[in-house]
């Protein structure tokens, strides 16, 4: 049949496109006992955090319920709906499988990157969560087991006085010595009162000066007890990003995070390869096919991919061992809610390289309530040993917080 929009998002077409669904690979009714399972539906709910987070739900015919979270980003709930066809009647222990058929049956809407690999990885982080639970062990166990009980989490910082360097170095030891934190983050792509044009993206002197003022009072206070990133945002010229990386060099500087535009990335491997500072990036790329670029041309120090949004719990685990064989450890991106940053928490404790999982939440009192359990306790997330992401959603919380429109999820 000729290929159309229809053909393609009509799980019984036939066309040439590569197929990886059950019924092509005769994968179907391949196994026994409680791992003989069909996926009967996948639903989604969207909560008003300090993000829309886009919870995923993938439902069984064993009644068995995986919840995951997409990245937040137009359209992801809508991709999810269209993928739903793809999955249902499939085993959801097939992860890998099923995750490159929804990467081929997407290829049309792009799913080498953006928002259709978001919604995959939503999906994905569901699946985990579900082949956990099936199977009776915690989602780290299905990724290769633990390196560590206790994965670190750093915290991302806010004043409402973000230029002034004594409010940031305020902050920063009220996040250590109230809130428990050993590892911070603060924007350095703040207003000095020095700028002329910010299009141009060329840094002033005193917009330098000002800059490491703030990294100098912030690492200075919490000295011995916290680390400390700084993140730019992607906003200034390789010229002037390596002038900003070389004035903080003298500074106990975590990272530099993200100090030029994505795009060009022979000047983010000049920049990164210019200085002692650590440099960081990696949280607007996608798949392990675009952040080995990165990794292999030594053009990061740190890698950052953000989970829900890169394809998921085996992709970032994917990321991390490309990243291990270049010897650069892994910070992930995170500003999801607890779903996925306990996704993060079992990946990263699967792997060697984990260097910490941020928060980017501290001034959103309910985060936690979203889910039954604890999740950050002192700075760090304890991996549970419950079955999959071993969360259990409070549906008080959910429906309370649910974006204007939405519909809560069925029940299992
Ligand atoms: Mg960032």
């Amino acid at each position: 049949m000729s290929r159309n929009y229809e053909s393609l998002h009509d799980p019984n077409a036939e066309y040439t496109m590569r197929e990886l669904s059950a019924e092509t690979m005769g994968t179907t009714g391949t196994r026994g006992g409680d791992r003989d399972v069909e996926i009967t539906d996948v639903q989604t709910t969207m909560v008003d955090g300090n993000f829309p987070w886009t919870l995923v739900r993938v439902y069984t015919d064993a009644g068995v319920v995986g919840t995951g979270e997409a990245y937040w980003g137009a359209g992801v709930p809508e991709l999810i709906e269209r993928m739903k066809p793809f999955v249902v009647g499939e085993n959801p222990l097939d992860i890998d499988r099923l995750y490159e058929h929804l990467i081929q049956k997407m290829s049309g809407e792009g799913s080498v990157e953006g928002v259709t690999v978001t919604a995959i990885s939503g999906i994905e982080v569901a699946l985990h969560d579900l082949a956990g639970k099936i199977l009776d062990v915690p989602a780290y166990q299905l990724l290769g087991g633990k390196y560590r009980d206790k994965m670190r989490v750093y915290c991302d910082c806010h004043t409402e006085s973000e230029a002034d360097p004594e409010a940031c170095a305020d902050e920063a030891e009220r996040v250590v010595d109230e809130l428990g934190y050993d590892a911070l983050k603060f924007d350095l792509d703040v207003p000095s009162g020095f700028e002329k044009d910010r299009a141009n993206r060329h840094l002033r002197p005193g917009e330098i000066r000002h800059k490491a003022e703030i990294v100098e009072k912030v690492t200075e206070r919490v000295k011995d007890k916290a680390d400390v990133s700084f993140d730019c945002h992607w906003t200034f010229s390789g010229g002037s990003a390596k002038r900003l990386a070389d004035a903080i060099e003298e500074y106990d500087v975590w990272w530099l995070e993200d100090p030029v535009p994505p795009e060009n990335l022979e000047v983010q491997e000049e920049v990164t390869k210019s200085t002692t500072t650590p440099i960081t990036v990696g949280e607007n790329r996608y798949r392990v096919t675009e952040l080995r670029r990165l990794i292999e041309n030594q053009a990061v120090d740190i890698v950052a991919p953000d989970l829900p949004k890169v394809g998921g719990m085996r992709e970032t685990r994917k990321i991390a061992d490309v990243a291990n064989q270049y010897y650069v450890p892994v910070a992930m991106h995170n500003v999801a809610s607890p779903v996925a940053t306990m996704a993060a928490a079992h990946v990263g404790t699967s792997i060697p390289n984990s260097l910490a999982i941020e928060y980017h939440s501290y001034e959103l009192g309910w985060w936690e309530d979203l889910v039954e359990e604890d999740v950050i306790e002192d700075g760090y997330i304890e991996v549970p040993e419950e079955p999959g992401l071993g969360l259990t959603l409070d549906m008080d919380t959910v429906e309370e917080h649910m974006v204007d429109g939405e519909t809560l999820f069925d029940e299992a």
